[in-house]
């Protein structure tokens, strides 16, 4: 009985469920499964996948052996592009055109068209490499099959600088030239930051002594969004001169669901790391958004982006040896693995943790209601720095596995920027907005000042778009623009000052000639 036979004849007898091989989802899940010789079936979606990485990589990657993908085929007598596959694989797939628009039919390029090859049917309709010849018990093997991904390179330096390890006072002044405010969680960061770089630093010592193991501080920040909270990390990362990956957890889901695979995070890393894996191995993981992980409270199947993502994550953050897809957001068999230590990469952990302030108030509010200590009712609900007395409890509230939690030891909170502290982020960082464009404008040999009362309307603004300092740029930028446009039209201007009423479209800049 012929293979094609086979095919038919199962399509009728056998009625379970069809698996994709690869992302493992049900045909009901997923879109519709193709069946390839070997009674294995692939989903469109991960035939697409290995397609493109088949494009990608050339003729001779890993799991097909060397044979070539296109033109004679050793394992295919018929030497007919995809002829080995059914019909409705053949259709699924995308035609690939030369730089002339035509349609490529492999196996046509070099060579005159073969009995059964293009041409031949309507499989050849599209060009499509000829994937008839892979050697299905080498892929099969071949999934897990770890690949080299770069050759060790010759390391000149140590991997982490001990100079650019400064105590934890030093690291926090070199904070301030660019972090408004924020005092108690710049001070708690650079503790963390530092006992964390020094722990990697004393490396060999610290394991040869058998008695104390000192544990990774990785941490948590919770504040509104615009705070500083990245910004923070960045600058951290770049006084350390460390690799520094910043992710979103909203992406994230459980492998084999549509989405980011948690490993994904790691593959960020390794790219800042110009994929030196021994250099990702020290380098530092921002994942913002983390509140967006909170366990769903919904009984309605798998919570696959929130709690499986949080109980996906403990393992990178306690330190382990986990595989990690070079170059792609999730695994699949054609995308090149390799294992990276977290032991010594600190996880940062941020977000904005809505609704949190109202169950911090509430258990404050329970624990003070009774006995001769009780307080008002509503002495919380002015305090504007409710989320310093955040504790874990709060977070398993809002949804935080306790799993998860203690894996990140160290929280720290972010407060709201007030109107002066936004006018001290126009002003006063190294790279502050305000120098910046006061440079651009001093190319063109202008000057550029901003009356006081002009900055306090300005990060009023921002602040009815309660969205921190984030909105602060784009404010600017709108007033700038106008000024930016017209200035270089006119040589004889000297200053250019922004006053309140311009920035409330009330008014002009005030300008001054060149003395
Ligand atoms: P989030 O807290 O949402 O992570 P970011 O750290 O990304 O906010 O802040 C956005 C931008 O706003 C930063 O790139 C930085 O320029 C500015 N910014 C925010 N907070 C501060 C701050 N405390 N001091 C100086 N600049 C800040």
């Amino acid at each position: 009985m012929s293979d094609e036979r086979n095919y038919n004849d199962n399509e009728h007898t056998d009625d379970r469920e069809k698996v994709c091989y690869m992302c493992h989802r049900t045909e009901s899940r997923t879109v519709k499964t193709i069946r390839l010789p070997g009674n294995m079936h692939v989903c469109t979606d991960c035939l697409q996948k290995m397609i493109d990485s088949i494009g990608a990589n050339g003729p001779d990657f890993g799991p097909f052996g060397g044979f070539p993908l296109w033109g004679n085929n050793p394992m295919n007598s018929n030497n007919g592009p995809m002829s080995d596959l059914p019909k409705e694989a053949q259709e699924a797939l995308p035609e690939v055109l030369d730089e002339n628009g035509n349609v490529i039919t492999p196996g046509t390029e070099e060579k005159e068209e073969q009995p059964g090859g293009p041409g031949q049917g309507p499989g050849p309709r599209h060009g499509m490499p000829n994937i008839s010849f892979i050697n299905l018990a080498d892929l099969q093997q071949g999934f897990n099959r770890r690949q080299q991904v770069k050759k060790k390179k010759e390391r000149t330096g140590p991997l982490v600088d001990p100079e650019k390890v400064l105590p934890p006072h030093k690291l926090k002044e070199k904070l301030d030239e660019y972090v408004i405010g924020q005092e108690k969680a710049k001070k708690a960061i650079s503790v963390a930051v530092y006992n964390h770089y020094k722990r990697i630093l004393a490396g060999d010592r610290l394991n040869d002594s058998d008695d104390v193991e000192i544990q990774k501080s990785n941490m948590l920040m919770i504040g509104p969004t615009g705070v500083g909270k990245t910004y923070i990390v960045q600058t951290l990362a770049r006084l350390l001169d460390v690799p520094l990956a910043i992710t979103d957890a909203t992406s994230l889901t459980e492998a084999g669901y549509i989405g980011d695979d948690i490993e994904s995070v790691l593959s960020k890393l390794l790219a800042a790391a110009d994929n030196d894996v021994e250099k990702a191995e020290i380098g530092i993981v921002f994942i913002d958004e983390i509140d967006k992980i909170a366990k769903k409270n919904s009984n309605r199947g798998r919570d696959v982006s929130g709690e499986s993502v949080q109980q996906g994550l403990l393992k990178l953050l306690e330190g382990s040896e986990v595989e990690v897809p070079v170059g792609a957001s999730s695994k699949n068999a054609m995308v090149p693995l390799t294992t990276i230590n977290t032991k010594n990469i600190l996880f940062i952990c941020g977000g904005a943790f809505p609704e949190l302030e109202e169950i911090i108030k509430t258990r404050l509010r329970k624990n003070s209601s009774i006995g001769f200590n009780a307080d008002l009712k509503d002495k919380y609900d002015e305090d504007e720095n409710i989320l310093d007395h955040v504790e874990s409890e709060d977070l398993r509230e809002f949804g935080m596995i306790p799993e998860f939690l203690g894996r990140l030891p160290i929280v720290v909170t972010l407060q709201n920027l007030t109107s002066e502290m936004l006018v001290q982020v126009l002003k006063e960082p190294k790279n502050a907005i305000l120098k910046q464009y006061q440079k651009l404008l001093e190319l063109d040999e202008v000057k550029l000042e901003f009356e006081d009362d002009a900055l306090l309307a300005l990060t009023q603004r921002a602040e009815k778009k309660g969205i921190g300092a984030r909105g602060l740029r784009s404010i600017i930028e709108e007033i700038m623009l106008d000024i930016m446009y017209e200035i270089p039209k006119d040589d004889s201007i000297g200053t250019v000052i922004i006053t309140k009423d311009y920035i409330e479209n009330r008014g002009v800049p005030r300008i001054e000639l060149r003395g």
